[in-house]
């Protein structure tokens, strides 16, 4: 492809279907201005590529009442009903699958093949969650008094608000709504400022599949401001976040107050367990995959390599040579692999991380921590001798920087990944089914993926234990943070026969 100088602009302004291209937030569906423009920056060019409109905290009441309007028209449909309408949006994200890639790849700087694969994987949720909520059960219960009959209702919970991130800005707002909508609970999403953009699109695509505009409603403006107002309102019963822990803490006291739903995805420090005797090479390229998805902004990333000292200087140089000849570039170049940080600051912390490890007896084996080609790039490094008190193993690295440590004894091993706050996700690679069921079992992570990587989809249930988060997303699981349980029971059922 020939691009200009600002080649995000050029392929925002080829989409196929221009109209997905929004600038204005969606509020009971109507395109609303709101009080002024942000610049939309390409991470892969720091060039502005559009604007979004900055909503100031006064569309908070109006969104609410929009969602309040539409909330029980919406629950009293079928569930057979709202799934179709679902259905339909899935259909459409599909059929736009190719402008809905290249709307995140320049916004978000991903490679375009994985873009793609976050279309899909974001259709997925709604496909799933269709079905899910003609599947969301209530539960008669045996009575535990002589002629009463007690039962379990599954309600919808009633509006709900999703805070979503930066590196999956399609699916992460489609498997909040998909459940949400589906149990019957109108959803305000506010995405994050960095990629407003698929948010927008999300919505074009939610009215042309027929969801009412209170059903679905995208903000964009400070997200500090309209949260913390979100939040007070007391008519949101449930919130979603996909973010930082840092955030999600500041989220959760803010959602205290008035006793909210919350389901949180937060972040991770995932170890990459290489057993001795676990197959090389497919423990080499899964670490690749594991590491380098959504160039290493992933809360799955794996973090923490640890590996047993037997197979350790083999890995080490296959790894190696796998990481020099990954093609860093444009998320939209064909070849890239690697695209730039969504944000400045991985940019910065990264270098800083790297410094401390090194200064501390870490070895870079290949990469470096300097070289900047006029977007956020970071090129892969790989780090050896990490330790696990380096704040490179304390902290998220959610960059492509893969940190070897390295381990002699199984039982320690196990002990070492689990020293931490964090507890999204951890990867295992042995040839032994009995370490490998010992090793899942002992890690104290929400989802643990043995001799596999990119192991998520609609049918896992998605969520961390310990500072990771709270609740579950997708699966039979994902809905009922939806669901309200009501407990009915009737008495005097049968009044023939004698207490
Ligand atoms: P990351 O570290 O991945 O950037 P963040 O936790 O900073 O994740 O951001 C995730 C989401 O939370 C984004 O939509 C962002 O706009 C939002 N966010 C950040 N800070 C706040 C805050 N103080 N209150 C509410 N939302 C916030």
């Amino acid at each position: 492809m020939n691009y200009t100088s600002n080649p995000g602009k050029l392929a925002l302004s080829k989409l196929h279907n221009p109209e997905l291209l929004v600038r204005e937030c969606y509020v009971g569906g109507e395109w609303v201005s709101g009080d002024g423009l942000k610049d939309v920056i390409d991470p892969g060019t720091l060039l502005s590529v559009f604007e979004t409109a900055q909503c100031g905290v006064d569309i908070v009441d109006i969104c609410i009442a929009h969602a309040e309007q539409s909330r029980s028209d919406w629950q009293s449909r079928l569930p057979v009903e709202r799934g179709l309408i679902l259905r339909k949006w899935a259909k459409l994200i599909r059929k736009n699958a190719d402008d809905l890639a290249v709307i995140i790849s320049v916004e978000q700087g991903k490679p375009l093949f994985e873009s793609k694969g976050e279309v899909e994987y974001g259709a997925s949720f709604l496909d799933w969650f269709a079905a899910e909520g003609e599947r969301a059960l209530g539960q008669s219960l045996p009575s535990h008094k002589p002629n009463m009959f007690t039962t379990n209702f599954a309600q919808p919970i009633g509006i709900s608000l999703a805070i979503t991130p930066w590196n999956f800005p399609l699916a992460m707002i489609t498997r909040k709504a998909g459940a949400a909508l589906a149990a019957g609970c109108p959803m305000i999403v506010k995405p994050a400022a960095e990629t407003p953009l698929s948010a927008s699109a999300l919505a074009v695509l939610a009215a042309e599949a027929g969801i009412p505009g209170g059903v679905f409603q995208v903000i964009h403006g400070d997200a500090s401001t309209l949260c913390a107002a979100l939040l007070k309102h007391p008519e949101i019963r449930a919130l979603s976040f996909t973010g930082s822990t840092r955030v999600g803490q500041i989220l959760l006291e803010q959602a205290a107050g008035t006793v909210k739903r919350c389901s949180m995805e937060l972040g991770g420090n995932a170890p990459f367990i290489v057993f001795e005797d676990a197959n090389l090479e497919q423990a080499v390229q899964a670490c690749m995959e594991a590491k380098f998805a959504t160039s290493g902004q992933d809360c799955l990333a794996a973090n923490r390599v640890y590996v047993h000292d037997n197979l350790h200087d083999e890995f080490v140089a296959l790894l190696a040579g796998k990481i020099e000849n990954l093609q860093v570039g444009y998320g939209l170049n064909v070849s890239t692999q690697i695209g730039p940080m969504t944000v400045a600051g991985t940019v910065i912390k990264c270098a800083e991380m790297v410094r401390d490890a090194v200064q501390e007896g870490a070895v870079i084996v290949t990469g470096e921590t300097s070289k900047n080609d006029g977007g956020y790039f970071v090129t892969p490094l790989l780090l050896t001798g990490v330790t696990d008190d380096m704040k490179i193993s304390r902290e998220e690295i959610f960059a492509p920087i893969v940190s070897v440590l390295r381990f002699n004894d199984v039982c320690d091993v196990i002990q070492r990944a689990n020293d931490t706050e964090m507890g999204l996700a951890a990867y295992v690679y042995t040839a032994s089914m009995s370490t490998a069921l010992w090793a899942s079992e002992a890690l104290e992570y929400g989802m643990v993926a043995v001799n596999a990587y990119s192991f998520t989809g609609p049918p896992l249930p998605f969520g961390g234990w310990k500072q990771s988060g709270l609740g579950r997303e997708g699966s039979t699981l994902g809905i009922n943070e939806y669901l309200e349980n009501k407990n009915v029971s009737f008495g005097g059922i049968c009044p023939h026969i004698p207490d």
